[in-house]
């Protein structure tokens, strides 16, 4: 370890993009090789607006400049586009309402760096649940309290987090990290766990990572003005097809807009991006529209995968689906979990393993097909499963 580095660093590593990816077995050539693991789009820009986009880089953005630093044209379509999405008056949210992001990740970041650093505060989230919330809080130095879900539909134990909130000291919990719907496993915020939301005091931080909102059409963002605690998440990484863009963005009372501006960076999004998400705003109608497709996909990959008896499938909001094996024995089920993954990605299709599952995205109707004929090819080859 360097001896000038913070001492509580030297346990942890570094971030692994694709993890499944980057260990891929080489498989032959003539393979197909579907990206399944990562929840993007399946579909890339349509021709015409990468066109778009590159004319705007030809004859408009000048390299030489520093971007647009107030992101002050995104800000404003960003939120007309929230206020259309949730079916709300054009004046609800404006762009004193909005902060964008390299990525929600950046976000996050500037969330626990103005409610929890210096020791002020703990995270607390529910497990299973998005792993950046954890990792960005240990890199910070924030504790983070963990309570369990009910294994049956992924509801959080609202007992054990109110337990955590009422007696986690040195520092308390300061925010509440939830996404809506939940990766990895596509549940949508329970009535009970909106009651819990709801209840939380003000000095409790409460973030809902909308991450999949133009998959589940549903939004707690109408609620934001009656609780200046609540921050809501976005991403154009998903259904706006811009993952290569690295754009996020936070709605949130203007208070905690004004807190987010003053932590960023400056310039945290570079000309391109912004010219890209201009883009995707100005045409979301047209990007959106494969998002019908993708949920029909959904429907019909989840049917045709509980065909096989072997499967545990649980149904999803969001444009990934996540399954287990119907054994409830974790251990035996571990192995055969790993194996299948492994056996998955030896075929050409990567998933990303988590939780005693998999969690797989639901590609083009090209790609889902050929899951589930691996699947089958692979879940044939397991002595415990096929019997
Ligand atoms: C994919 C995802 C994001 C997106 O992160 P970006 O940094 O915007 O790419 C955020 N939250 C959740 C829960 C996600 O699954």
């Amino acid at each position: 370890m360097l001896p000038f580095i913070r001492s509580d660093l030297a346990q942890f590593n570094a971030y692994k993009p694709h993890p499944s990816s980057d260990t891929a077995e080489p498989v032959d050539t003539s393979t197909q090789i579907d990206r399944l693991d990562t929840n993007e789009s399946a579909e890339d820009l349509p021709p015409q607006l990468k066109l778009e986009l590159v004319q705007t880089y030809q004859e408009l953005i000048e390299n030489n400049r520093y971007p647009d630093g107030g992101h002050e044209e995104l800000k404003n379509l960003i939120a007309s586009y929230v206020n259309e999405s949730a079916h709300l008056s054009p004046y609800v949210f404006s762009t004193a309402n909005i902060s964008v992001g390299n990525g929600s990740d950046e976000l996050i970041r500037s969330l626990l760096i103005a409610s929890c650093l210096s020791g002020e505060g703990s995270i607390l989230v529910a497990q299973p649940t998005f792993s950046m919330y954890g990792i960005l809080a240990q890199t910070l130095g924030i504790p983070m309290v963990t309570v369990p879900r009910k294994e049956t539909n992924f509801a959080i134990d609202l007992q054990a987090a109110q337990a955590a909130i009422e007696t986690t000291q040195h520092p308390p919990i300061r925010a509440v990290f939830v996404v809506h719907p939940n990766s990895p496993t596509g549940n949508t915020l329970t009535t009970p766990e909106l009651a819990w939301l709801r209840s939380l005091p003000e000095q409790v931080l409460v973030v809902i990572d909308e991450a999949y909102f133009e998959f589940s059409q549903t939004t707690l963002v109408g609620e934001l003005s009656q609780h200046p605690n609540w921050v809501v998440l976005r991403t154009f990484s998903k259904a706006f097809r811009l993952a290569a863009h690295r754009i996020g963005y936070c709605i949130a009372h203007p208070d905690a807009i004004a807190i987010l501006e003053k932590v960023r960076l400056p310039y945290n999004l570079s000309s391109f991006s912004l010219a890209a998400g201009l883009i995707a705003m100005n045409n979301h109608q047209l990007l959106l529209a494969s998002v019908p497709q993708t949920l029909a996909e959904r429907t019909k990959l989840i049917q045709a995968l509980r065909q096989n008896p072997a499967l545990k499938v649980w149904d999803s909001a969001a444009n990934f689906i996540f399954l287990r094996l119907q054994s409830n024995d974790f251990a035996s089920q571990g192995a055969d979990i790993k194996t299948i993954h492994q056996q998955l990605k030896a075929s050409g299709t990567l998933v990303r393993q988590i939780h005693h599952g998999l969690r797989i995205t639901v590609g083009t109707a090209i790609e889902n097909d050929r899951t589930l004929k691996r699947m089958q090819a692979v879940l044939a080859t397991l002595p415990c499963v096929s019997s």
